[in-house]
């Protein structure tokens, strides 16, 4: 079987864990399997800061499904240090305020080196995977410069906005300062990476994880191609809500949501995506959301099941129901 799930950062990575466990993967290394996983990863978070390329979200996919990620904060290595970034901050260096560590340097010194070497983000990211082995395909989602940006009132100059980093936004100002607008910035003349288009083609499945609908899932439908793919494979498609109780589980999705005018309930994101069958653009067959939620998405088989991603067995089960709602048959 073969399976594309669409994926941010944490959100994306943890449900890759459930995918794997669902079609009998290991949770780390290659394994043996005749499943193939590919993940279509957000790359709109990217950056460069103090002269190294940073990628999130690719980041967090490869340093979870490796065994290599800090469990409790969902994101960087277990066992990270700070050296680097405190003799930085000791040099008065800018940005101060990005959580780079000294083990996650080794990884962007050698991203930023292939990089400027000629090599593209698909090829550096399978290097990268060499070591991680994190048994799931990782496709960025292009290899061109795309990057989120968000447009906001100028904390210098009330009266004036300016649009900054998707980054500086989140992890500076903690999605605080209100958002005009969110733009990927490049996405218009992006090319889908290498093997992209041909996942979707080829898929038993695609789901998307329960990521940031806005700036992670949305990003990724925002590269030319990939939304008309969806709309076109043999596959069913099938969508996992962030949002439970109105609330995304964690983080502050809710503020990219308002920022593109779309309410924070699984409901309103359903509804977002839209319909594969009965909408003009729309992208789903089926929306999961969670037990007890009442939801009605017009042409979308909605389902209502445990969505906390607690441990590998529930996002197993949660993987498995999303699997099923699609249409492949799990023996
Ligand atoms: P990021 O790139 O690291 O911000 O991560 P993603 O975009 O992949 O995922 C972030 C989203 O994951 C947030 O909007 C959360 O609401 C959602 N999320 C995190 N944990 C859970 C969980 O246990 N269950 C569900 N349904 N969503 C979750
Ligand atoms: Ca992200």
């Amino acid at each position: 079987m073969k399976v594309v799930v669409v994926a941010g950062g944490v959100g994306g990575a943890r449900f890759l864990l459930g995918v794997k466990a669902a079609l009998g993967l290991p949770a780390t290394g290659p394994g043996d399997s005749e499943h193939e996983i590919t993940a279509l990863v957000n790359t709109g978070d990217d950056v460069w800061m103090h002269g190294l390329r940073i990628c999130p979200d690719l980041d967090t996919c490869m340093y979870t499904l490796g065994g290599g990620i800090d469990t409790g904060r969902g994101w960087g290595h277990a066992g990270e240090t700070w050296v680097v970034k405190e003799e930085l901050a000791a040099y008065g260096a800018e940005p101060d305020w990005f959580g780079l560590g000294d083990k996650d340097v080794a990884t962007h010194l050698i991203r930023s080196q292939m990089l400027r070497a000629g090599y593209p983000l698909s090829a550096v990211t399978e290097a990268l995977c060499d070591r991680w082995r994190p048994g799931v395909r990782l496709l960025p989602m292009t290899d061109d410069r795309v990057e989120t940006h968000v447009v906001v009132d100028d904390p210098d100059q009330p009266d004036q906005r300016k649009a900054i980093h998707f980054q500086e936004w989140w992890v500076r100002y903690r999605a605080g300062l209100p958002a005009h607008s969110i733009v990927p910035v490049g996405a218009d003349e992006a090319k889908p990476g290498p093997g992209v288009l041909d996942a979707i083609n080829e898929a038993d499945a695609v789901l998307f994880a329960p990521s940031n609908p806005v700036v992670s899932v949305g990003t990724v439908l925002a590269v030319p191609g990939v939304r008309e793919a969806m709309r076109k494979t043999a596959a069913g498609v099938v969508g996992v809500s962030p949002i439970i109780g109105g609330k995304a589980v964690r983080g502050m999705a809710d503020a990219c949501l308002t920022a593109i005018g779309v309410e924070t309930s699984a409901e309103a994101v359903g509804r977002h995506y839209g319909s594969r069958q009965t909408s003009g653009d729309g992208l789903l067959d089926g929306w999961l959301v969670a037990s007890g939620e009442t939801v009605h998405v017009p042409g979308v088989a909605v389902r209502a099941v445990p969505l906390l991603m607690t441990d590998v067995d529930a996002t197993a089960a949660m993987a498995r129901a999303a699997l099923e709602l699609s249409g492949v048959d799990l023996g």
